[in-house]
């Protein structure tokens, strides 16, 4: 039986895989049924006895570009796909609107880079949607894929117990998050100055608190995310 939330890898070293996501929340999700995780070796649909996946850039330069014809035969056997992910420097940065948009799915597939990337026209026939996990060059698509689907299990419905958790995340409600304190209620640190946990903490008030929460996601997105501070400033 598929899971309600399935996932079609397509990698080059499907035994990075399930890799942190086996663990803590997505593991148990795993365990449960509530996802499932096919991982698909792109070099099984490799026809020559070399098994060749990747060939020199048409117009010369460094590296090696990931073959058209044999992504195709990969793809091709693994329909229906679903929603079709490429993992790329290039694409749209991952928002947390997009992981809660993807976890509306019930299928997505997810092709990893390696060497220089993919051949152009595999990504335009097949319509992929480019999403970057950040502003830096990893060497492969499959520690993208992981974070990306990190981000989506823990939205699915019953990954969280409590249904409320993500409310007041960090990205949810445009803001980052306000800080947490937890016992014991004054605490002596490494340099001997001890802390106590903000007052109002210990009040009981809920409003107060609630107040007090607010008021600190909002300093902290306007000092830390000058960029979050003003969206949300205009959405507000
Ligand atoms: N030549 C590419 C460029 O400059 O945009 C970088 C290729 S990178 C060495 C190899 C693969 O890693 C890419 O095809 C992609 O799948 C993956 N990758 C690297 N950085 C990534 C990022 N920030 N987000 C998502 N995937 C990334």
């Amino acid at each position: 039986m598929t899971a309600p939330f399935h996932v079609a890898l397509f990698t080059l070293f499907p035994e990075m895989f399930p890799g942190f996501l086996g663990q803590s929340l997505s593991g148990k999700a795993l365990e449960r049924g509530i996802w499932s995780l096919e991982t698909v070796q792109l070099r099984d649909f490799a026809t020559d006895n070399h098994k060749t996946v990747d060939d020199t850039p048409f117009g010369g330069g460094a590296g090696m570009v990931m073959k058209p014809d044999l992504l195709d035969r990969a793809l091709h056997a693994h329909q229906p796909l679903g929603r079709f992910i490429y993992m790329t420097p290039r694409g749209k940065p991952l928002t947390q609107k997009m992981a809660h948009a993807l976890a509306r799915e019930q299928r997505l597939a997810i092709l990893c880079g390696r060497y220089e990337g993919v051949d152009q026209r595999l990504l335009d026939a097949y319509d992929a949607e480019e999403i970057s996990i950040g502003d830096y060059v990893l060497s492969g698509g499959e520690p993208a894929a992981m974070i990306l689907l990190d981000a989506i299990v823990r939205l699915l419905p019953d990954v969280i117990g409590n249904a409320g958790t993500h409310d007041e995340e960090s990205f949810e409600n445009g803001l980052l998050e306000y800080p947490h304190y937890t016992r014991p209620a004054r605490w002596t640190g490494p340099d001997g100055v001890e802390r106590a946990v903000p007052e109002v903490l210990l009040s009981g008030h809920h409003a107060r608190v609630a107040a007090w929460r607010h008021e600190q996601s909002e300093a902290i997105t306007k000092e830390r995310r000058p960029d979050l501070w003003e969206k949300f400033k205009k959405n507000d």
